[in-house]
């Protein structure tokens, strides 16, 4: 070969959008390499991570503390590019359901829900969910891939920037969206620890919380990050048979499996473990179930969220008479047992627990 043909003394192609970095999601370390990079100090990442995830800034003009060249050459070099929201519906109770778009086309599903001062978010972990539960509309979808903790991470951006969320203002996550965060621990820690981060959105550990439907070596897990997120355990029965029957998970970490393992959680003090209960008419809702549920919590510190069953498309369940939930809930307290029921919120836009799904080429839905 001679000189001019050779590859290396061609210019780089032109960057494109699947080539060039996306700085969206990035952690701490990755900033510094994209600043290596580039051959900038290392100390702009922090500028850059300020930029990102404290002023949620989405366009390289904002960085107005870095040199116009390097602005012009992040510009041109780099994206800034969080998932887009493709859809919104709007719920009566002010609530907000976002169908976010990935790079690849995936689309995942958020839940924006403001309260005086503050707002909780539902974050989706994974498109879809391999988990098999038979009431819930992911389950049914089957699992697709695992987001990233960029993935993860740009829900909240995204979300926080739509709402014109005030910079400092409270925040609470709750991963109750699409997946099964278990199956994606390393990406949901990821996200966890950037959003954690005091430079940048600052969410204390203790606002953010994690559902599983009862994966046990991810309980484990979890309970040896520090600082971690609080952990919630979708129970849904009361007996083996009839969790297995609709929690197929069961039949791999039963009841007892389960109890042992929260008993073990390490927590701190004042901390509970949160029992989400799904109340299917019929199938979880007797009176026998509440007595069984009073002797499982009992058995480390615990409270208990029931949730009614929200309807959706192919599926036979129905949720409990609202005079029934009444008498589940005295049964629960009359015991000495905090119990909540959740309201659903964004029940009329099919964005509430259990009823995101997407429909998508490829999914059994
Ligand atoms: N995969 C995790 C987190 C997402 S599901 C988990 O299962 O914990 C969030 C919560 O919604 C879980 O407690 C689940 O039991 C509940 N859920 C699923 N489908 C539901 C439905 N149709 N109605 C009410 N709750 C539902
Ligand atoms: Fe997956 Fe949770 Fe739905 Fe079960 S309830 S299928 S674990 S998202």
């Amino acid at each position: 070969m001679t000189g001019a043909a050779r590859p290396w003394d061609q210019p780089a192609p032109e960057p494109n959008s699947l080539g060039r970095p996306n700085a969206a999601g990035m952690d701490r370390d990755e900033l510094e390499l994209l600043m290596a990079s580039l051959a900038e100090k290392a100390f702009r990442a922090d500028h850059l991570f300020a930029g990102l995830y404290r002023h949620r800034w989405t366009d390289w003009s904002s960085f107005t503390a870095l040199s116009k060249p390097l602005r012009t050459r992040l510009q041109d070099e780099v994206e800034l590019r969080w998932p887009e929201i493709v859809e919104s519906v709007v719920s009566d109770d002010g609530s907000t359901k976002h169908a976010f778009s990935m790079q690849d086309g995936s689309i995942v599903e958020g839940v924006h829900m403001p309260y005086e001062g503050r707002a909780t978010l539902c974050l989706s972990s994974q498109v879809g969910c391999a988990m098999g539960c038979t009431f819930c509309a992911t389950g049914k979808m089957g699992i697709l891939r695992n987001l990233t903790a960029a993935e993860i991470t740009g829900q909240v951006i995204t979300m926080l920037n739509h709402h014109a969320h005030p910079i400092g203002a409270p925040v609470n996550l709750v991963f109750m969206g699409m997946g099964e965060p278990m199956h994606n621990l390393a990406h949901v820690m990821g996200a966890f620890r950037l959003l954690n981060d005091p430079e940048g959105v600052a969410i204390p550990p203790r606002r953010v919380t994690i559902s599983t439907s009862g994966l046990v070596p991810g309980i484990q897990r979890l309970g040896t990050f520090k600082p971690r997120p609080r952990l919630a355990l979708s129970l849904n029965g009361t007996t083996d048979e009839h969790r297995s029957r609709i929690m197929p998970v069961n039949r791999v970490w039963n009841l007892e499996a389960l109890a042992e393992a929260l008993t073990a959680f390490p927590l701190q003090k004042g901390e509970r473990i949160t029992l989400e209960y799904v109340l299917l008419k019929g199938v979880t809702d007797s009176l026998e179930d509440g007595r069984r549920l009073v002797a499982f919590a009992r058995r480390f510190p615990s409270k208990i969220n029931l949730i009614p069953f929200n309807p959706h498309e192919g599926v036979g369940f129905e949720p409990p008479t609202e005079a029934h939930i009444d008498e589940l809930c005295q049964l629960l307290s009359g015991q000495g047992i905090t119990v909540s029921v959740r309201r659903s919120r964004g029940q009329d836009i099919a964005g509430a627990c259990g009823q995101l799904a997407r429909k998508r080429s490829g999914a059994a839905d």
